[in-house]
């Protein structure tokens, strides 16, 4: 990598490849490292703080800032005064099959981070959809490790080309969120390698991925954290990774063992595990000085990767510690360059999937609809993202409600109805609702207090949901005892009982017009994620008229001392009659052209820190859509889940859209795709069930604390193909607007297996009549009855696009490894000799051609 004379390494892209050293970079690290004493050497291996790495100034070494997350890039404060772009959840981003689109999204992304003076984003998530239940189901790619690994190269190559430095994460069988912290993953070894391992090894050998995260629980006995086996021979050895491995937050917690097994950083900081320990281990000769050394050579190089590392003669005037200035408030450098509307539009709706479209109801025509009504919880109040740490303060929301309104007005009339209500804690209260008491501004007045009631400081804030990762903001000087207080003048626009809740960890005083009227202490919560995601609440009934200011005061003390997660939000809603709301959806929907009905998740059905329950549609959800069916023949539904729901309404409706959590964009991209403006371009990434019971893994819950992946290497739809059971919607299944003939396969080249690519082209016609885009899946057979490999396994895809009438080649590469197996006895790969069949179609259970392939 070329070095500039001075100053900064420019930070335009992620320079460099991990580890592969120029002589001027291994001589300046030499000269680095000879500078740094014992001392100084540990001190840097362990965070700063929460999210920054420490700095040398006398080397020249800038703190890196390492944000969160897969789905946005958040910055250290999680405020709707820092907001950023919320992207779709990487759910979407794997239905839409394109690792091109994900790159050029991960760019913009990466250019925002930059912006907000991010140095590594804590992203993507790489590991698999085991169970449809997983909490994060929504943050991971796929269930199918090719596709994964296809869409996150796109991601890494994306961030790192802007400057930011990819952390592929959670390295490895963090695939479920119950007791996360502690399971024991027992993984075969072919299953690691022919599944989980596999989309990281490819962001490590394809995508140059500059840190790997290790994840909490353990895998076979081990935590992963101090997995010398999976992390310095596989990782580091086998995969050559020459960058960063840090611990998941919190997830290093031992010394030598950690050190040994080529942890690189321990995160956050200041304390951990290392520090002085890890410098007495090196003095007793637990662990050697060179251990330590490549630990800090690895920091050294990701800073020099990421513009954070200045040449000893330009040092000094580096940037305050974790960006923060003499006043300790954070400053980012601005302007903040939120991403591109109209490129957020566009991959929003090449994410939606178009499950079923029965008589061609989609997309609809604006001449044949008078009336739309637009109909369920999420068309209201969707859920753009899923909950914990991929939690953004979104900068824009787009609602199907205000969208498809904007789309006719002037056309048509658009009826909205909730139908029913489905969130866990009480909603925002309405928009334009609240003042702050002082001064009169939207928004509310927050309060921090000392134990002794002395106010500390005050701010107006515009949002009624806040939080603090660290702990209260820096310079409070808030601790035990404090107490921080919301106070807000609320104006119902209705007259009749409400609803007013308030959320914490620790104990909540609800006060109205000077009344208390709810004074409790909420759960404390075994998972400290579950603080900021789904804390306790305590609720209160009103009886409130209709422009009538009430004054409201919320007062939180928090559970803990003043550090980690806090989170405190209040909401005011109408308490309405479920029946009555069901009845009034329903009678809109009878008296319009075409219903949209947008069911989903609740927001904190989905999240980090804990697992579904069920794949229910959470509420009233099912029979709403049930009965707006039955009145209404044009009935479109639209799922906004991160993550499969169960559809017992599938058939009777006229659409199915499975629009993911699709971040800020929502409503503009749903309304492109309901009206043709745009073709919803998703393929499924995941398996849709007919029922619960015919999921290939459905438990997330350890037993004794072990996690058995039994079910081996059938999880998704290998698991439906070896069972013969037939899913609701099959994996790769997604419509579009137009169809598709597969016309042939050509063999580019031939019988060079074992070991080697297999090329080839497919032919594919448009014969609808409107243009498409077409995903062009290969999968492989091996022999039947060959009860060693899965029934057929994705191999490559590709995408074609044609007008109408035209035909398109898509050039396919299998790579060599899709034909290999992974012998335990062996412990490396091996090519079976097959006869193998290359399987081409629309989806895993739509193959329309085939190809039979003989190894030499
Ligand atoms: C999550 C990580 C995240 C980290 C920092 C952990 O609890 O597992 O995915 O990057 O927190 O927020």
């Amino acid at each position: 990598m070329p070095t500039p004379p001075e100053g900064l390494i420019p930070p335009g892209r992620v320079t460099g490849r991990a580890g592969a050293q120029t002589n001027t970079a291994i001589a300046d690290d030499r000269r680095l490292l000879a500078a740094l004493s014992l001392h100084e050497k540990v001190l840097l291996l362990t965070g700063a703080d929460s999210w920054s790495t420490q700095g040398a100034e006398l080397l020249g070494l800038r703190p890196m800032i390492l944000s969160d997350g897969p789905a946005g890039a958040r910055g250290v404060i999680l405020d709707e005064r820092h907001p950023s772009t919320s992207l779709p959840c990487p759910s979407a981003l794997g239905a839409t099959w394109d690792p091109e689109l994900v790159r050029e999204l991960a760019a913009a992304l990466g250019a925002e981070a930059r912006s907000k003076g991010i140095h590594a984003l804590l992203g993507p998530t790489v590991n698999l959809m085991r169970t449809p239940l997983g909490g994060r189901g929504f943050e991971c790619f796929s269930e199918d490790p090719a596709l994964a690994a296809a869409i996150a190269v796109g991601f890494v190559r994306g961030l790192q080309g802007a400057g930011v430095a990819a952390t592929v994460k959670h390295y490895v069988g963090n695939d479920s969120e119950t007791q996360r912290w502690s399971y024991d993953a027992r993984i075969a070894e072919r299953v690691l390698r022919e599944l989980y391992l596999v989309p990281f090894e490819a962001c490590v050998r394809d995508a140059d991925a500059a840190l790997v995260m290790a994840a909490y629980n353990k895998v076979n006995g081990t935590p992963m954290t101090e997995s010398g086996r999976l992390l310095k021979d596989v990782l580091k050895g086998e995969w050559g990774f020459g960058g960063v491995v840090t611990s998941d937050w919190h997830a290093a917690r031992s010394t030598t063992a950690t050190a040994l097994a080529t942890l690189d950083l321990s995160m956050p900081g200041p304390d951990g595990p290392w520090g002085e320990s890890l410098a007495r281990a090196v003095a007793d000769g637990v662990v050697t000085e060179e251990v330590l050394d490549d630990k800090v050579i690895r920091l050294l190089g990701l800073a020099r990767r990421v513009g954070a590392l200045r040449r000893p003669e330009a040092a000094g005037t580096a940037r305050q510690h974790n960006g923060a200035g003499p006043d300790g408030q954070h400053h980012q450098p601005t302007p903040v360059r939120l991403i591109d509307p109209v490129l957020l539009r566009r991959a929003t709706a090449a994410s939606l999937v178009l499950l079923s479209n029965a008589g061609q109801a989609l997309p609809l025509r604006e001449q044949d609809i008078s009336r739309l009504a637009v109909l369920g919880p999420g068309a209201v109040r969707p859920t753009i993202q899923g909950g914990g740490s991929a939690v953004v303060a979104p900068a824009a929301l787009s609602t199907p409600a205000i969208a498809l309104a904007s789309r006719l007005a002037g056309m048509a009339e658009v009826t909205v109805a909730e139908g029913c209500q489905i969130w866990v804690t009480v909603p925002e209260p309405a928009p334009g609702s609240l003042r702050d008491p002082v001064t009169g501004e939207p928004g509310l007045h927050l309060e921090f207090l000392d134990a002794d009631r002395t106010l500390l400081r005050t701010e107006h804030r515009t949002s009624t949901a806040l939080a603090w990762w660290d702990g209260v903001p820096p310079g409070i000087g808030w601790g035990e005892g404090g107490s921080i207080v919301l106070r807000a003048l609320f104006r119902p626009a209705i007259s009749g009982p409400h609803l007013l809740g308030a959320a914490g960890v620790g104990h909540l005083t609800l006060t109205v017009d000077g009344e208390v009227v709810a004074d409790r202490p909420t759960v404390v919560p075994d998972d400290p994620v579950e603080a900021m995601t789904r804390p306790g609440q305590v609720r209160a009934g009103l009886d409130l008229r209709a422009d009538q200011e009430v004054q409201v005061r919320i007062e939180f003390r928090p559970a803990a001392d003043g550090e980690g997660p806090l989170a405190v939000r209040f909401g005011i809603v109408p308490a309405l009659d479920a029946g009555a709301m069901l009845a009034a959806a329903v009678e809109s929907a009878s008296q319009a052209d075409a219903a949209i009905v947008v069911v989903g998740s609740a927001n904190l059905t989905e999240s980090e820190g804990f697992d579904r329950p069920g794949l229910d549609l959470p509420g009233h959800q099912d029979e709403l859509v049930r009965r707006v069916a039955a009145v209404n023949p044009l009935t479109i539904v639209v799922v906004n889940s991160g993550m499969p729901v169960l559809m017992p309404w599938a058939d009777d409706v006229a659409a199915v859209i499975q629009a993911w959590l699709p971040g800020q964009a929502m409503g503009d991209a749903l309304a492109d795709v309901l009206f043709g403006d745009a073709e919803p371009g998703g393929r499924l990434p995941v398996t849709i069930p007919a029922a619960e019971s015919d999921c290939p893994v459905l438990h997330a819950a350890p037993a004794d604390g072990v996690l058995e992946y039994t079910e081996g290497l059938l999880i998704g739809y290998r698991g439906y193909d070896a069972k013969g059971t037939m899913p609701r919607f099959p994996f790769g299944h997604g419509l579009g607007y137009t169809t598709w003939d597969y016309e042939v396969i050509h063999e580019v080249t031939g019988d060079q297996l074992p070991g080697r690519d297999l090329h080839l082209r497919v032919v594919v016609r448009n014969t609808g009549s409107r243009p498409g885009r077409e995903v062009v899946q290969a999968y492989l057979a091996g022999q039947p009855g060959d009860a060693s490999r899965p029934v057929r396994v994705l191999a490559a895809f590709g995408i074609a696009t044609a007008a109408p009438g035209q035909s398109a080649e898509v050039a396919l590469r299998i790579p060599a490894r899709a034909f290999a197996q992974w012998d335990e006895d062996r412990a490396g790969w091996v090519w079976p000799p097959g006869p193998f069949t290359v399987l081409v179609g629309r989806s895993s259970r739509d193959l329309r051609l085939s190809l039979p392939v003989v190894s030499a």
